[in-house]
């Protein structure tokens, strides 16, 4: 008898990830959006979080915004592949986003934080992690202040936790400093091009 046979079914699924990490104001989110404007075959994950919107967001565009029992019920839930409490706001990423996005056929990329990135990593190790970094921590400042959506002491712990981040070296498979922009847009693109040639895709069952 083919043992095969009593196996049940399964469809297997398989993608590219790529997590973009690295201080909040350093320029992961324009990045990205460069990113997806030239490379058709990715899209960005979607998060959840319990911050209120900042300047033009809307819920579902840049987040689902919700208040803190819809995120508790969602994490009892167990609707989320990993969440983190970022700057006293809860952050997830839904594993629904993940599959919506592979079941698209496309790869899926992630502006998460660090302890968001180290998650995903030990889930999906063939992931690609790289840290967006700025060429000066007097350059990351003078970012978030001129961004003008976060107020004195938020921009405090924000440039607090940028040294931290940036020293987890064992987590990243590149560093991509951010300085001159068109130089980072065009290594953002190469970075992508070279994990589709070499990453082993995440497989999921
Ligand atoms: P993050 O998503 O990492 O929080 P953003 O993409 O929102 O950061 O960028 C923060 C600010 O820095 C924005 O005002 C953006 O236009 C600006 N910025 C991003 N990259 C550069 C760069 N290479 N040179 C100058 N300004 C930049
Ligand atoms: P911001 O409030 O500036 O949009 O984001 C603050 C930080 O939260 C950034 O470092 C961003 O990468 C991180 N973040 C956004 N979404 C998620 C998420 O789903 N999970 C985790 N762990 N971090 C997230």
């Amino acid at each position: 008898m083919n043992s095969n046979a009593t196996l049940p079914s399964r469809k297997i699924i398989a993608t590219h990830m790529l997590i973009a990490c690295g201080p909040s104001g350093v320029g992961k989110s324009t990045l990205l959006t460069h990113l997806l404007s030239q490379r058709p075959t990715c899209t960005l994950s979607r998060s959840t979080t319990t911050r209120a919107p900042r300047g033009n967001e809307q819920n579902g565009v840049e987040y689902d915004f919700v208040d803190i029992e819809t995120f508790r019920s969602r994490i009892e839930a167990g609707a989320f592949a990993e969440y983190a409490d970022v700057f006293g706001n809860y952050y997830g990423t839904p594993h629904a986003m993940i599959h919506d996005a592979i079941s698209e056929g496309k790869d899926v990329l992630f502006d998460i934080d660090i302890q968001g990135a180290r998650n995903l990593k030990a889930q999906y190790p063939g992931a690609w992690c790289i840290a967006i970094a700025p060429p000066s921590f007097e350059v990351l400042e003078h970012r978030l202040r001129s961004r003008g959506t976060d107020a004195n002491d938020v921009i405090e712990k924000r440039l607090a936790k940028a040294r931290f981040e940036l020293s987890q070296e064992d987590l990243f498979d590149f560093v991509l400093i951010n300085d001159k922009l068109d130089d980072a847009c065009q290594n953002i693109c190469r970075i992508y091009d070279v994990m589709r040639q070499r990453a082993e895709r995440v497989t999921i069952l």
